[in-house]
């Protein structure tokens, strides 16, 4: 079976059509298959959207989640909730294409185990993102301990087993791309264009993509806190500099002054970047040590012809009570 998972966070105005266009690509495949929404706290009508999706069609599961917990949460309950042998992530908003899918599925049924869809070019009607992207990839490739395949999100298609592999890794700040580079398997790359989003503007503010950005770094790498040491050699070897440039100049006013707020200013700096450097990982510490769940399902609703197709007890077949996921 194909599962695909894709989360859904205020897209009313995407829901009717994307549905319609990955029923279309699925159906082609000619294989059994599933598509979970995860509904992420939606405040406008997604969820009833969702909802009247499952009456017509017993391939759709709903997974509604009890607030917005994010792009990576919605995803991790997704795919503890598929159960195809393969999995299919993709947004909601056709920036990945629905027609790409069965190049994914036949990636896979070649032997791959994984199937990252990279991005050959992007439509960002946002300029400063289409700006900010190229810059984030380099420098995550330029200080990722880890290859970490670049131009890519969370689309592409991964097997049961690498599934599995990553609904076992409890970390919260997670970089889907990342983990999914990291646990292995045999990989293999289909490209594709990019799409604007078809309706609406998108759901993750400004700050939301900094952290991620970060998470995407700071779980892969070391080297920002490598980083502090050589720029407090830097700062050190500038401050020896600056005393010994004050003991030649001839006005000592001058020298002491200008001498003095320099190595103030240049030594705060640095010790500033390096809290803040520390502060990052102590807060992701912290976050791994609480291992509160990635996210909470509040339902999961089975549209009952195809609960009983795969054989569920009648009494699961149309909601499932909540549910924590990945707690401790
Ligand atoms: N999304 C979500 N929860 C959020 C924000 C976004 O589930 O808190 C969903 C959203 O509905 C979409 C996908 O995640 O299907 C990607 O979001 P968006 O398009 O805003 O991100 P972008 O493509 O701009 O990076
Ligand atoms: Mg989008």
């Amino acid at each position: 079976m194909i599962s695909v998972v894709v989360p859904i966070y205020n897209e009313e105005a995407n829901i009717p059509l994307f549905h319609e266009a990955v029923a279309d690509a699925l159906m082609d495949i000619g294989e059994p298959w599933e598509v979970v929404y995860v509904n992420d706290g939606s405040k406008d009508s997604s969820l009833d959207l969702l909802r009247g999706l499952q009456e017509d069609d017993t391939h759709v599961i709903v997974v509604d989640l009890t607030r917005n917990w994010g792009h990576m949460g919605a995803i991790s309950a997704g795919l503890e909730t598929a159960r195809g042998d393969a999995v299919v992530l993709m947004d909601g908003d056709f920036q990945d294409p629905p027609e790409v899918i069965p190049e994914l599925v036949e990636t896979w049924r070649g032997g791959a185990q994984v199937v990252v869809a990279v991005r050959r070019s992007r439509q960002e009607r946002r300029k400063v993102l289409a700006k900010l992207f190229p810059l984030f990839y380099r420098l995550l490739s330029a200080l990722s301990d880890f290859p970490i395949p670049i131009n890519a999100g969370i689309f592409g298609l991964m097997d049961r087993q690498t599934v599995d592999s990553i609904n076992a890794m409890r970390e919260n700040n997670r970089y889907l791309p990342g983990l999914r580079a990291w646990v292995g398997y045999s990989n293999a790359i289909v490209y594709y264009d990019r799409q604007d989003r078809l309706a609406g503007d998108g759901k993750l503010s400004f700050t939301s993509r900094i952290k991620y950005a970060m998470d995407a770094i700071t779980s892969f790498s070391y080297k920002p806190l490598r980083l502090c040491f050589v720029l407090s050699g830097v700062a050190c070897c500038m401050a020896a500099l600056m005393a010994f440039a004050s003991m030649l100049s001839s006005s000592p006013w001058n020298a002491v002054g200008c001498g003095v707020a320099s190595a103030v200013f240049l030594v705060g700096g640095a010790l500033l970047l390096c809290l803040g450097v520390l502060g990052e990982y102590l807060g992701r510490v912290y976050d791994e040590v609480r291992q509160r769940p990635l996210s909470i399902i509040n339902k999961v609703h089975y549209a009952s012809q195809a609960a009983s197709a795969l054989d569920r007890p009648a009494e699961e077949e149309e909601e499932q009570p909540a549910k924590i996921l990945r707690i401790a």
